[in-house]
Parts: C-alpha cells; structure tokens; sequence
C-alpha cells in the first residue's frame, strides 16, 4: 500500500442496529449505526416487514380498492386489450398443442 493516503483501518468498527444487534466488521470508521441489519431485514428474516413513511401504503391500498372497484365498468384501455389478444392466442396456441399431441 502505498504511504499516507489510505485512511486509518479499524479491524474492528461496532455496527449498532436500531433492531438492537451489534456485530464488528473491518472498516474505515470507528463506530456505526444503521436502521436496518442482516438481523432484522425482511430479505433474511422471511417475515413481511414494510416500512411506512407518510402513510404511502395506505395511499396506494386505497388506490388499489379504487381501481379495482372500477375494473370492468370501463373500457379495456389499448394496453389491456393488446394483453387480452395476445393472452387468447396463446392459449389458441395451446389448444392446438394439445391437440396435436392427442392425435400423435
Ligand atoms: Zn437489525
């Protein structure tokens, strides 16, 4: 390594979640704190966890009951159309699979 522009290694910088497990990693700095750890993230734990700032959730639920509330009195917009097409012809596509298997 090359001398006096490297930073002062700490072998062994405390990590301090907000979940409250503390655990050491090598780094640059003395002393951490994070909110979230392989401890306590959803990614590692399985367990559902969502993170609500201002309500968003709840926005976009109640955005969700709306639209769907709707579905079907309206119109199929192009995109949805072009999705029900392409969806009927694969399983026209289909059909014929299996058809064709039937008669071999
Ligand atoms: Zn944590």
């Amino acid at each position: 390594m090359k001398k006096d522009i490297h930073p002062p290694y700490h072998q062994k910088a405390k990590v301090t979640c907000a979940c409250g497990a503390v655990f050491t990693i090598g780094a640059t700095k003395p002393e951490f704190e994070v909110e979230i750890c392989s401890e306590c993230h959803p990614f590692y734990t399985g367990k559902e966890k969502i993170v609500d700032v201002a309500g968003r959730v709840e926005k976009f639920k109640a955005r969700m009951e709306k639209v769907e509330g709707v579905k079907g009195t309206r119109a199929p917009s192009k995109r949805a159309k072009r999705v029900l097409k392409v969806e009927k012809r694969a399983s026209k596509q289909s059909d014929k699979s299996v058809k064709q298997k039937n008669s071999k």
